[in-house]
């Protein structure tokens, strides 16, 4: 199918983007990397009467490392991130997750920005944005607003911006040092979108125990918030964790929420969250990569995520 019609704007820096976006309200969406959007206007799900393309506007290409975070751009795509050496290493979760993300050409034109905003149950930055505590920065012609991950999604495929703001840049917070991060998914073929994905951080005291563990999910909730699995686990070393099945099934069975569709049963979703879960946290407490990164064995490889 075709889009219904619209009238296209390609404004060429952020005052002339808000000034449109004022003037045409909720009648407007604006154009990222269009990886959703094109789709959802083709299945006319969605007729804005107009579309803002930012792709021209200057300056929100940029992806900037610092002791807060890792600030990300609102046009920075996908495949930029995840080549980002600096902002890997700031923090790992994204070069683990990213990895997960579509296809290349897909990450090509996505950006990371516009994934956040989509608010997709099933992707995976709004759950590396929950689980690193980070924000969204929201612009408009009446000033700035710098909302955190834990108020940005509001539902499933919502968000709370409003008409008339930009999502000018997503900040991904940075663990401590010493903490170990693993994100684990599975789909039906690789690219595909998550019938469950789980992202943690852990952290191990001077004797090898865990004193902290926090997990998001991927397709299992309706908006990405952080579980908080430390007492569920504290205490407990690589040798222990076998032994804790039992309950990290309470804890993170308890907290997932997945539906039925065509793809899976909720059930079979909330055993998967359950397994993978348990999985990281094994693999986590046991040992890292020297990267910073834990390899799971059907991770898809560096030749995989370039190819
Ligand atoms: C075949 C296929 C497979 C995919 N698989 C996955 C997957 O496995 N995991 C995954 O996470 N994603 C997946 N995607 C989606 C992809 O990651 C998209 O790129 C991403 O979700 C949206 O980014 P975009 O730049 O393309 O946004 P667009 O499609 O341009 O926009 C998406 C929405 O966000 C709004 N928006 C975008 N940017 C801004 C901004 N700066 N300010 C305000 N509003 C904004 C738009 O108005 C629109 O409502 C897939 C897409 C396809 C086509």
């Amino acid at each position: 199918m075709k889009p219904a019609p619209f009238v296209y704007h390609a404004p060429a820096d952020v005052q002339e983007t808000l000034e449109l976006l004022a003037e045409l309200g909720p009648e407007a969406k604006v154009l990222a990397g269009g990886q959703s959007l094109v789709p959802v206007l083709n299945m006319r799900l969605a007729s804005p009467a107009h579309l803002v393309d930012i792709n021209r506007v200057a300056g929100l290409d940029e992806v900037t490392v610092e002791p807060g975070g890792v600030r990300v751009g609102a046009l920075v795509r996908h495949a930029h991130l995840l080549s980002h050496s600096a902002a890997r290493t700031a923090q790992p979760l994204l070069r683990q997750a990213l990895r997960w993300v579509a296809h290349p050409v897909i990450r090509n034109r996505g950006t990371t920005v516009g994934s956040i905003v989509h608010a997709d149950p099933a992707g995976e930055m709004p759950a590396v944005l929950a689980l690193t505590d980070g924000h969204v920065l929201l612009r408009s012609v009446h000033g700035d607003r710098e909302v955190p991950a834990s108020s940005f999604f509001v539902g499933p495929m919502e968000c709370c911006a409003t008409a008339d703001e930009l999502a000018v840049e997503a900040v991904f917070g940075r663990f401590p040092p010493g903490t170990r991060t693993g994100f684990s998914e599975i789909a039906r073929r690789h690219g595909d979108y998550a019938l469950a994905g789980v992202a943690l951080a852990l952290r191990l005291g001077d004797d090898g125990s865990v004193t902290s563990a926090r997990a998001s999910f991927v397709s299992l909730t309706e908006v990405p918030d952080v579980l908080d699995l430390t007492d569920a686990v504290a205490g407990a070393t690589a040798a222990d964790l076998p032994g804790l099945a039992g309950r990290v099934e309470e804890v993170v069975g308890g907290h997932v929420d997945p539906v039925d569709d065509i793809h899976a049963s909720a059930d079979y979703r909330r055993h998967l969250a359950v397994v993978q879960t348990h999985r990281l946290l094994d693999r986590l407490t046991a040992g890292e990569d020297a990267d910073g990164t834990v390899r799971l064995p059907d991770a898809p490889t560096d030749q995989e995520v370039t190819a």
